[in-house]
């Protein structure tokens, strides 16, 4: 019994929230001065603690300092009249900016991030600070669903019905690049009982530039309606950006450079925007709605690799990879795995994985024969073996589905074809299919995206196995 308890709910895990805020003028203003102060503060710790590891190393110092020990140094700071400035903010930005490098340090020394860097003015920036829970107002103002962001009094949020009633410990009051606030947090929820599982359909997802998602139903999510318009206008604009006074090296910005400029930041914001709303649709609709949800093990970080080469072994198509990694990237194939993840997670559903190298598209979903030939170009084919008529996309999404739940689309007859077991390196080319280097950027199927230095190593076997 006492072990039981020791160990943490099975159904507890974090959320965040991230809320527009409205602040007024003055909490505005007082904004920009808090992150002026941290930006001051966050940069003079680095020159310090870097002066300081270079007094370790030359033997003068035993220990080198942190940037926990550098609050010691602001505190005598505020009482010097030419920095006395920064007593006139909050002080618990400060020593959250101070904290957070620290743990920036941290990351670096274990090896997992690079070396802080000193922060830039910028639109898009922000501040925390701790909520401390023992504080009487504070806890009064969240459980009215207000939000005191210390400091700054009572910030005005969007929808406050839908604050959580468990109150964070840490809150993030940011503004992005076109001028819009708002405020972040991070609160555990415990669910009283496992989430009941949705339903036990399955439906398998193929992901793609063109149409973003095809469902094994036939169903299908396209990108933003507005998404070419919008990339249109914002290549129009940044040329004229480029013309303005303030854009070569050197030069100060002019008030029609930054106008323009903040004319690209809303635009981009606009863009995220639509991105983000596509993306949180498809996956709530996909898990609220199916039980099992097939992905392709997309490997994104790779198919996105630069076709460039290096000088002495130049690339082939470069432009065109270019092209097909912006497409990638536009699309957020990660964030839409993500979202996936995390969502069946509180719905109760499941996700599955086909393999990164399986051949799905070039397999017939009906019976299972498997297509040497298959150019890029075909988007609507009839299976040679049982007469099935196939859309590529809808194809490779059912085959999705039935490789990652491991029950193969019809058979193979009992043995795996030798071009499968080592797909494209021991065999030769199949005739008719381009060549693997050269193809074109025609879609994001997985066998076209293997850039030219990623080969595939392993042979494909069903995910059983591995
Ligand atoms: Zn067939």
């Amino acid at each position: 019994m006492i072990a039981d308890a020791k160990l943490a709910p099975v159904n507890t895990f974090h959320r965040a929230f991230k809320i527009r805020a409205y602040p007024t003028q003055d909490q505005r203003r007082l904004f920009a001065r808090t992150e002026g102060a941290c930006r001051f503060v966050y940069n003079r710790s680095l020159e310090h603690i870097k002066a300081s590891y270079e007094a370790k190393k030359a033997g003068s110092v035993e220990r080198a300092d942190t940037p926990i020990d550098f609050s010691r140094v602001v505190t005598q700071w505020k009482k010097q009249p030419e920095t006395a400035w920064l007593s006139e903010v909050p002080s618990g930005p400060l020593g959250a900016t101070l904290r957070a490098q620290d743990e920036a340090f941290k990351r670096f020394f274990k090896g997992v991030a690079r070396y802080p860097k000193p922060h830039r003015r910028r639109m898009a920036c922000s501040i925390q600070s701790p909520l401390d829970p023992r504080h009487k107002d504070k806890a009064a103002a969240w459980a009215n669903q207000k939000i005191l962001f210390p400091g700054f009094g009572i910030i005005k949020v969007a929808q406050p019905e839908r604050m959580p009633i468990a109150q964070p410990k840490m809150l993030t009051l940011s503004r992005d690049s076109c001028g819009r606030y708002f405020i972040a947090f991070q609160v555990s929820v415990t669910l009283e009982s496992e989430p009941a599982p949705v339903n036990d359909r399955v439906v398998g997802v193929d992901l793609g530039v063109k149409t973003l998602a095809v469902f094994s139903t036939g169903e299908s999510r396209e990108v933003h309606h507005a998404e070419r318009k919008r990339r249109r206008r914002l290549k129009h604009l940044q040329r004229c950006l480029s013309r303005k006074v303030g854009s070569r090296k050197g030069e100060k910005k002019s008030r029609r450079w930054i106008r323009q400029r903040q004319q690209i930041n809303r635009l981009e914001c606009r863009i995220r925007d639509g991105r983000r709303d596509t993306q949180h649709k498809l996956t709530t609709h996909l898990t609220q709605n199916y039980g099992v949800i097939c992905l392709e093990d997309l490997h994104v970080k790779g198919m996105m690799t630069s076709a460039k080469g290096t000088p002495e072994a130049p690339g082939s198509n470069v432009a065109q990879k270019a092209g097909l990694n912006r497409g990638l990237s536009n699309a957020g194939f990660g964030e839409i795995r993500r979202q996936i993840e995390y969502k069946s997670v509180s719905m109760g559903g499941i996700v599955l994985f086909a393999d990164r190298f399986a051949p799905t598209s070039r397999t017939c979903s009906a019976c299972g024969s498997y297509q040497k030939e298959f150019s890029l170009k075909i988007r609507k084919w009839i299976c040679p073996t049982c007469g099935a008529v196939h859309d590529r996309d809808e194809n490779a999404a059912k085959n999705i589905a039935a490789f990652a739940t491991g029950s193969y689309p019809g058979s193979y007859g009992g043995e795996t074809p030798d071009v499968m077991r080592v797909e494209g390196q021991i065999h030769p080319t199949p005739k008719g299919a381009i060549p693997r280097i050269c193809q074109g950027p025609d879609e994001a199927r997985t066998e076209s995206l293997k850039s030219s230095k990623i080969m595939p190593t392993k042979a494909w076997k069903p995910r059983a196995e591995c």
